[in-house]
């Protein structure tokens, strides 16, 4: 609706234009057009303090307004400073503009060689949705000034107050129209356009190749991306949300997150005052009774990812029509239960990681679809009516402001598996694909070279193929069905291997797998093999085929039964001709053919 050019272009451009947020406070209102809202007041509050060297900026703008990139690295070296044997700063990776990407790290006695379990709080991936930014802030502050010297004492903390740097920066009171505040905000995408959380598996983003070396370098208990929502209205301000245990590859992990983490955390919200909530979606934008989407992370998301690697993670996500300052102090609440939670829970969370990293599935599911059956739960909505549109010429939603308690709404989840893979024993990769090489060892997933000669192994035979439409983050994701074959004995020579027995072995089948939604193969990262390159001229290709049939009676009697029975192929010369070429053996061996090769046991 709002145009972008209502800023001037060359501040939306420049690299280092930064905009103070207070200055920019402006009589404007953003959110004139939102549902109304219900009024809020909670415990929470009383965090906000009004004074002290370490008052954050959010504070100083009575909760209104987010600091840029530069403020927020200078408050980052404030904290630092104040509790300098506490806290200490890592730049863990350079953004395409050329940004340092930092993260915090905080642990007793200044060091994470100690019995702790350590905590992964991420801010700022998608950057207009940077609540936990001011929050993590406020606790970390908090812990410097010695209100909360008891969080230290039972666990380590990593924070990375801004993963999108670029798209921070990017900042406008128009980046986000469904979201009330902060005042100004940055953009979802980086400075390419990519959005990190789709960059799991393929890893084309600085940002998102930063938090892989992270989570290898650091190897965190626990992984929490905090984001907020789009969508519909309802009561809650915090919601969250993890793996189901039916869709888990890591269903213990998600087990205790269920039985232990959720029920701490919501009632913690709940005595602060907030209204804590499932991670859910619409069906139906136009028609909310119609029910709820139950919707599974495939691993390119940070949880779906995270669920592959055994890591347990929580996606938050505020609720956007909440006003910012309510949003902050709620993921205050969030961070510091998830804290509580840890180390209250941390051996039933460990047992259960250490389980889930020595057990591989026979088989991994790659594609869900909505189930037709519906669960049904309790939810607190809100009131809305329909009116019709002469912008849209339909039916459309006006959210009213009321409280509505649904007792039975229905909520469709991704249940219905709809395609499965076999769990290989290992993967070949041939030299050339040394860039796949370097992604699996970024993720951290073991691969060794090897020679020699090698008995069954499988090809996968592209059958039939489509590509995408459009480009999808960047890429031509391209989708296929395989015909398997086995391989006579193979010589390999200075090929890669990579078995599944390892920790990271339900990672490696997804991003190998060609089936797999996320797969290096979806993304189109073998997508040359769907290209001809050498040429036949018919008059060479015809007497060559004439003498091949002439010394094969089999392949001569094919080629007439074909012509018998396919009248299309009968009245085609370039069907026939190309058909016989394919029999001769200057055809390309490597057509349609996915390079890397599977063993099963
Ligand atoms: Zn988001």
């Amino acid at each position: 609706m709002f145009s972008p050019m209502l800023r001037a272009p060359s501040v939306l451009l420049s690299t280092f234009a930064f905009i103070t947020s207070f200055s920019a406070i402006s009589a404007f209102s953003t959110d004139a057009h939102l549902p109304p809202l219900i009024k809020w007041q909670g415990q929470s509050e009383k965090l906000m303090t009004t004074s002290g060297a370490l008052l954050t900026d959010f504070e100083k703008s009575l909760g209104k307004a987010t600091p840029d990139y530069v403020n927020t690295m200078e408050y980052l070296d404030k904290l630092a400073l104040s509790n300098n044997k506490q806290f200490s700063i890592k730049i863990i990776g350079k953004s395409a503009q050329g940004r340092d990407i930092k993260m915090l790290i905080a642990s007793e006695k200044g060091t994470l060689s100690n019995n702790k379990p350590t905590v992964l709080f991420q801010a700022g991936i998608h950057s207009g949705e940077i609540d936990g930014k001011d929050a993590t802030f406020m606790l970390l502050r908090d812990i410097s000034e010695g209100k909360r010297d008891d969080i230290l004492k039972r666990v380590n903390i990593l924070f990375i107050p801004i993963l999108n740097v670029d798209g921070h920066e990017r900042s406008s009171q128009f980046n986000r129209i469904n979201q009330r505040g902060p005042i100004e905000m940055g953009f979802r995408t980086n400075a390419n356009n990519l959005n990190l959380n789709r960059d799991y598996t393929k890893l084309d983003t600085p940002g998102v190749k930063a938090i892989v070396s992270v989570v290898n370098k650091y190897n965190p208990d626990l992984y929490i991306d905090i984001h907020v929502t789009d969508g519909a209205d309802y009561q809650y301000d915090i919601t969250y949300g993890y793996m189901p245990v039916f869709a888990s590859e890591s269903p213990l992990i998600s087990k205790v997150l269920d039985d232990k983490f959720k029920p701490l955390l919501d009632n913690k919200l709940a005595k602060s005052g907030h209204i804590p909530g499932p991670l859910v979606f619409v069906m139906n934008k136009r028609d909310f009774k119609q029910g709820l989407a139950g919707w599974v992370a495939t691993p390119r998301y940070s949880n779906g990812w995270g669920d592959l690697r055994n890591l347990p993670t929580i996606l938050v996500e505020n609720h956007s029509l909440k006003p910012y300052k309510q949003r902050v102090l709620g993921t205050y609440v969030f961070i510091d239960g998830v804290i509580d939670a840890l180390s209250k829970y941390e051996s039933e969370l460990s047992s259960a990681v250490k389980h889930e990293q020595t057990h591989l599935p026979k088989e991994l599911a790659v594609q869900r679809g909505y189930s037709k059956q519906a669960d049904l739960i309790s939810f607190k909505g809100i009131k809305y009516e329909t009116f019709h549109s002469e912008l849209s010429n339909h039916k459309e939603v006006r959210y009213i402001g009321e409280k509505i308690q649904y007792d039975n709404l229905p909520i469709f989840w991704q249940k219905d598996v709809k395609a499965t893979v076999k769990v290989p024993k290992a993967y070949y990769i041939p030299s050339q694909y040394s860039n796949i090489v370097s992604n699996l060892k970024l993720q951290g997933i073991e691969v060794t070279q090897v020679n020699g000669k090698f008995n069954s192994l499988k090809q996968g035979i592209v059958t039939d193929f489509e590509f995408d439409k459009m480009p999808f983050e960047g890429r031509m994701r391209v989708s296929a069905s395989f015909d398997y074959s086995d391989l006579p004995q193979t010589q390999l020579t200075n090929w890669y291997k990579v078995e599944t027995s390892q920790v990271l072995g339900k990672l490696a089948v997804h991003l190998l797998q060609p089936e797999a939604i996320d797969s290096f193969f979806k993304w189109g990262e073998f997508n040359t093999i769907f290209q001809r390159t050498e040429y036949v001229e018919n008059y060479a290709l015809v007497p060559f085929a004439n003498e091949m049939l002439e010394n094969n009676p089999a392949l001569a009697k094919e080629f007439k039964q074909k012509l018998a029975i396919d009248n299309d192929f009968k009245n085609n010369e370039k069907a026939r001709l190309n058909w016989l070429y394919q029999q001769t053996p200057f055809y390309d061996k490597s057509y349609l053919k996915y390079p890397i090769l599977i063993e099963y046991k």
